[in-house]
């Protein structure tokens, strides 16, 4: 059991990329969170690993996404052989259960998505619909995203911050997927705040039970004392069997990590919900195999006498 109770922790969101993408994705978030400049541009993927691992986390979801069409193959690929490289370290650590990505334009998205989830054996799908420039209902899209959903593994999409990235708002395009793919989970990183009213979410959480909540981010911004933080303290009140956090590490809010894992302990209204939100609903998302075989068996019910 972790110090603050709660008896495993899963973060839902991390980038282990190639050292271009890290360099690029550190000076990105640089000009937004000063924290960064603490962590050099040279980091590479097994660091930021190491920093995750370091302040507690046994599983990592890994998320890298292609900027443009004919690169997700190779991005896939390298996910795929990172992922195995972590699981074969001696001595052990976190594990990487990594998602692979597609673009619209790349030549054949369907395939791309069957290699990725049949020889590569990635855990799921993740888009990003602004830095990837792309439509999540572009239908060039529709073949991987159906190949998901008959895989059975989840959609992370991001969504939410649409005025920082200066681009529409994703709120119909979330639901209109969730409509279409009844049997896709999918996961809307960061609940399409602030666009969406926190208080709307029941509604919509009710009409979609494929619908899931990222709280990577949100935390950051509406935790407790916060205008937001009682509307999102009520939320996961109720909600906390729906919802995963993580903290976008090494392009998060703040650095270093350890900051973003106090700061979910602290927004969870109840020991239920930091169950839920730390560890439980991420690992009720992907098949047992993938996690640590305590955590696997934790996930079956209360440990027994
Ligand atoms: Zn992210």
């Amino acid at each position: 059991m972790t110090p603050d109770g709660a008896a495993h922790l899963i973060d839902a969101h991390v980038h282990l990329m190639t050292p271009e993408r890290t360099a690029s994705g550190i000076r990105w978030i640089r000009r937004v969170v000063p924290d960064y400049q603490a962590l050099p541009e040279t980091t590479t993927a097994v660091e930021v690993l190491a920093h995750v691992e370091a302040a507690g986390a046994e599983v990592v979801f890994s998320l890298f996404y292609p900027l443009r069409g004919g690169e997700s193959r190779r991005i896939n690929r390298w996910h795929s052989r990172f992922a195995g490289w972590a699981a074969r370290r001696p001595g052990g650590g976190a594990k990487v259960v990594a998602f692979a990505s597609v673009h619209p334009d790349d030549d054949d998205p369907g395939r791309v998505a069957e290699e990725a989830l049949g020889t590569l054996d990635l855990a799921g799908l993740k888009l990003h619909p602004y830095v990837q420039r792309l439509d999540p209902l572009d239908p060039r899209l529709s073949p991987a995203l159906a190949a998901a959903q008959e895989s059975g593994r989840p959609l992370i999409i991001h969504t939410g911050f649409a005025a920082f990235y200066g681009q529409p708002d994703l709120a119909a395009a979330v639901f209109a997927l969730a409509e279409r793919y009844p049997r896709l989970r999918i996961v809307a990183a960061h609940l399409l705040y602030p666009e969406l009213p926190l208080g709307a979410w029941p509604r919509y959480l009710e009409r979609y039970p494929n619908l899931y909540l990222d709280a990577t981010n949100v935390l950051s911004v509406a935790g407790p004392g916060t205008p937001d933080g009682e509307s999102l303290a009520r939320l996961l009140d109720v909600w906390s069997h729906r919802f995963v956090f993580g903290s976008d590490h090494p392009m998060g809010m703040a650095y270093p990590v350890d900051k973003l894992y106090t700061l979910a302990r602290a927004a969870v209204p109840t020991d239920r919900a930091r169950e839920d939100l730390l560890w439980r609903t991420a690992a009720g998302l992907v098949e047992r195999r993938r996690l640590p075989e305590a955590l696997a068996r934790d996930l079956e019910g209360p440990a027994g006498p």
